[in-house]
């Protein structure tokens, strides 16, 4: 398939990029790694007669860390994260996110903003953000403003990003204690039946912290606070474990489609979050 005919623009600047998301409208669209843009243009799923290339932007790029406080430039690329010893050294649970994310190709061109701003479901890096509590700086012609991630996600592909808005950069706290991202795919390359982001923290033999965040179980991504609570306290022995696998199962709302029947998708993620907790609580 080829897409349809489309104008090509690549500005050098953030400001020049809102002014021609202000110039086209609804018929412009900016494009970060394109590989989830390129395929739905492909399949003319999305038409865009104007495309907004943003790789010549130096200001969306570069990974900092300052203090506790990290901050990721939205055209950071998966393999950009995985890549940053600096990065892993604060936050691996990035990493091993990042590298359950479709192959190395993929991962060259696929960006952190692009990941996080399309929407789909499917996408591991919406979840994890939640689990971080991690905020997303956006800038329109109205100016910036940050929105936290576990209220950025309205629908499948539908966000808080007004559509003249560019997601700029993404930042949270380096978290504290274990961690881990379980992911259940059909295939190598493929998109999760489930996932699950855990972050936990221990003090002596008791959990003192506990986040839990889902992809591909609803039409947004989940962040179940009644899960992590239900950790908090205890020495995540086998019953809190099961205690926190039911109460994130009833936070989620799987669909059936070509990964399996709901049934299906629930036995797949029950399994995944206990994995999950179990992993991370073996590196608190
Ligand atoms: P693009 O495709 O360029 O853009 C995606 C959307 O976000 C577009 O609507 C675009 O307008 C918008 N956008 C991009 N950047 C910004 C910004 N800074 N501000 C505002 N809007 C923006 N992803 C996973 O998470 N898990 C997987 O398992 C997975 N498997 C894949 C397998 C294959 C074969 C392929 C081709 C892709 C897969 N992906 C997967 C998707 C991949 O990670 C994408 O690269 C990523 O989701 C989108 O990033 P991008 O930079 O390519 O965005």
């Amino acid at each position: 398939m080829i897409p349809a005919a489309f104008e090509y623009h690549r500005p050098g600047d953030l400001s020049s990029a809102l002014a021609l998301l202000q110039e086209h409208g609804d018929d412009a669209r900016v494009i970060a790694g394109g590989h989830s843009l390129i395929p739905m243009m492909k399949l003319r799923m999305a038409e865009v007669p104007h495309l907004i290339d943003l790789q010549a932007i130096d200001a969306l790029r570069g990974i900092t860390i300052e203090g506790p406080r990290v901050t990721l430039g939205a055209m950071v690329t998966q393999h950009e994260v995985i890549a940053s010893d600096a990065l892993m050294a604060v936050a691996p649970i990035l990493g091993e996110a990042a590298l359950q994310i479709a192959d190395p190709q993929v991962r060259y061109m696929g960006t952190i903003g692009g990941n996080l701003a399309n929407g789909d479901p499917g996408n591991d890096m919406p979840g994890l953000m939640q689990c971080l509590d991690a905020s997303f700086h956006l800038e329109g012609p109205e100016g910036a403003r940050s929105v936290m991630a576990r209220e950025f996600y309205e629908s499948a592909y539908m966000t808080a990003r007004a559509d003249d808005e560019i997601l700029t950069a993404i930042s949270f706290t380096a978290p504290r204690g274990g961690y881990a991202y379980e992911k259940q795919k059909r295939k190598i390359g493929d998109y999760a039946t489930a996932a699950a982001a855990v972050m936990l923290t221990r003090e002596g033999s008791t959990c003192a912290a506990a986040s839990i965040a889902m992809t591909n179980l609803s039409d947004v991504p989940v962040w179940s606070a009644a899960a992590g609570a239900v950790l908090v306290g205890t020495d995540v022995g086998k019953d809190a474990v099961k205690a926190a696998v039911a109460a994130a199962l009833a936070d989620i709302d799987p669909t059936e489609d070509n990964r399996g029947p709901v049934a299906f998708k629930r036995h797949v993620a029950a399994t995944i979050i206990a994995r999950a907790i179990t992993r991370a609580w073996g590196r608190a």
